[in-house]
């Protein structure tokens, strides 16, 4: 793990409409470059609000650990009761 999963949670939970967050892993050199994977329950309706959501996340994850290349899993929130790991 580059960067604890903690932190990455707690960036991502502040999004607005972001429901839960994760799976989250991440590698690489915090500072060099790091690659972030986590799935994300969003509540929104349509494609197109998810991936607003997305790319918010995506933006406040880059401002606090640029260099980095995100990838996101976006689940309905019918996966909700899946439970919270931080495993990859
Ligand atoms: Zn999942």
């Amino acid at each position: 793990m580059a960067i604890a999963p903690e932190a990455i949670h707690a960036i991502v939970m502040q999004v607005p409409r972001v429901v839960n967050c994760h799976d989250i892993a991440s590698r690489g050199v915090f500072g060099r470059q790091v690659f972030i994977e986590m799935h994300m329950i969003v509540d929104a309706d349509d494609v197109e609000i998810a991936h607003q959501i997305t790319e918010e996340v995506e933006a406040r994850l880059q401002e606090r650990f640029h260099p980095a290349r995100v990838v996101i899993h976006v689940e309905p929130p019918a996966y909700k009761s899946e439970s919270i790991s931080y495993e990859s």
